[in-house]
């Protein structure tokens, strides 16, 4: 059981390391500069508990780094960028890709480290003793990064004035961060991410005119003074906050001083620079692999049912245990009637003691004026646990390095972006002998990303329960850019 593996098979602190130890022995490519750039770092890991079950193995077997998510115009339909190059998301997406080659494996008759036959017919499921865990080196952007500054914390956000001083204030720091972002932007459509070391002062425009529109879901949640810090109030107290903004349409940010600054427990979408982005913050993406599972719509074909991480590890650095559970557990834990194969499962919630040396806060303390400003690294590091190409660098949601020129080509891809995985998955389709294709495969006419994505039902029905009972607003993907092959 968990306790177990907590007490006696590992511990936050060894998983971190774990993943540092990792990002350390990768090449120099899309690392950020040491003492300039920072950078955030996620992780799978794969647990396989040894026979006598007195040890456990640990391997990363998907590692990510970024800081960038790409505005909606910049969106391919081609599926061949990388919208969202948040780690969190690098990380889910490379292990997508290990898993398809996991699978790639069990159907051919290879041994995988990772599957078994199902009981049902086309089916696998996971090994006994085998699970997955989630590292990411700093709390998710979105409602996990909104909970009250105590006094013993770094404060990297300057405390909250008056709602009317702020906003002149804002108004020329917003110019003023965009102008930086123009510096370090490596292309159009891309802007630093939120999160909650580095956003603050442009944490969106306000708009003292909108309304809190209650979301009934949350209703509960929306106070952010149920709050209670476990070290002394600092005076007058002030929340963490995050760039990423409400979604359209749902109950807005007060945007008035001190705790009272956001709204908790609502979806928000990332921010992106000039228009807005369709990405939804790594809290929100968090909770709903938490239901749905990481491998997506695609690999459900091949599984009897979700793979669903058993924790989730934050490294040192602003966090609120409280914020973690709201954001990533109960905006989830009244759902019902979910498919037989979905649960609501709940993944432990654990901090590290040990920093990431290349987060914003290190790297500040590290900076010297000499080196000129400190920036996000533009670059999104993918590193997989395949046996080809393992390493995949992008900046702007496509191959580092690439010329403008080659935008659009085959060499421009990344290994993990949509068009690449779906590649990947029809290889697996190609491999698997017609006798043993999954039932929702056989006999019929699929031929685009959208279609193989609706043909897995069951998948498609957890994910409406879900969004019908927890997450309404989550906005739709435009089915135009889902139509590749
Ligand atoms: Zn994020």
């Amino acid at each position: 059981m968990l306790t177990k593996h907590l007490s006696i098979m590992w511990s936050p602190d060894e998983i971190a390391s774990i993943c540092y130890n990792h990002f350390n022995k990768l090449p120099k490519r899309g690392k950020p500069e040491a003492g300039r750039e920072w950078t955030l770092l996620a992780s799978v890991i794969l647990l396989t508990d040894s026979s006598d079950q007195k040890t456990v193995h640990k391997q990363v077997v998907s590692l990510g780094t970024g800081t960038k998510c790409i505005g909606q115009s910049a969106m391919s339909m081609k599926g061949d960028v990388l919208n969202d190059s948040h780690a969190e998301v690098i990380a889910r997406r490379g292990c997508v890709r290990y898993l398809t080659e996991q699978l790639y494996k069990a159907v051919s008759g290879q041994s995988s480290d990772v599957f078994c036959p199902g009981t049902e017919e086309g089916k696998w499921t996971v090994k006994p003793g085998v699970s997955f865990l989630f590292f990411t080196s700093q709390t998710p952007c979105g409602d996990a990064s909104i909970f009250p500054m105590t006094g013993s914390q770094a404060q990297p956000c300057e405390p909250v004035k008056a709602v009317q001083k702020e906003e002149s204030e804002r108004r020329g720091l917003k110019r003023q961060a965009e102008s930086e972002l123009e510096e370090t932007r490596p292309g159009p459509g891309m802007k630093t991410s939120d999160n909650n070391h580095s956003s603050c002062r442009k944490s969106g425009d306000s708009n003292q005119d909108e309304v809190i529109i209650e979301n009934k879901a949350c209703n509960q949640l929306n106070d952010v003074s149920h709050f209670q810090p476990d070290v002394k109030k600092v005076c007058p107290p002030d929340l963490h906050r995050t760039g990423a903004k409400c979604v359209p349409d749902g109950p807005a940010d007060p945007l008035k001083p001190g705790l009272l600054y956001h709204s908790v427990g609502v979806l928000r979408v990332k921010p992106g620079r000039g228009d807005r982005t369709l990405s939804l913050s790594c809290s929100d993406k968090l909770a709903r692999w938490g239901i749905l599972g990481i491998q997506g719509a695609l690999l459900s074909h091949y599984l009897q049912g979700p793979i669903c991480f058993s924790a989730v590890v934050v490294g040192k650095g602003s966090y609120s245990h409280q914020a973690m559970e709201r954001a990533l557990k109960t905006r989830c834990s009244h759902v019902r009637g979910l498919p037989s194969s979905f649960s609501v499962r709940a993944p432990e919630l654990l901090q590290a003691n040990l920093e990431f040396t290349h987060n914003h806060t290190h790297t500040e303390s590290k900076h010297t004026h000499s080196q000129g400003r400190i920036s996000p690294c533009g670059a999104a590091i993918s590193w997989s646990a395949v046996s080809q190409q393992p390493l995949d660098v992008t900046a702007n949601g496509y191959k580092q390095g690439v010329t403008k020129k080659a935008l659009g080509t085959l060499q421009a891809r990344s290994l993990i972006s949509k068009v690449e995985l779906f590649h990947s998955f029809l290889k697996l389709v190609a491999a698997t002998e017609d006798s043993h294709l999954p039932e929702t495969l056989r006999g019929k006419d699929l031929r685009t990303y959208w279609d193989y994505k609706q043909a897995a039902e069951t998948y498609q029905q957890a994910w409406t329960q879900l969004r019908l009972q927890a997450f309404p607003l989550w906005p739709r993907s435009p089915r135009e850019l889902l139509l590749f092959h």
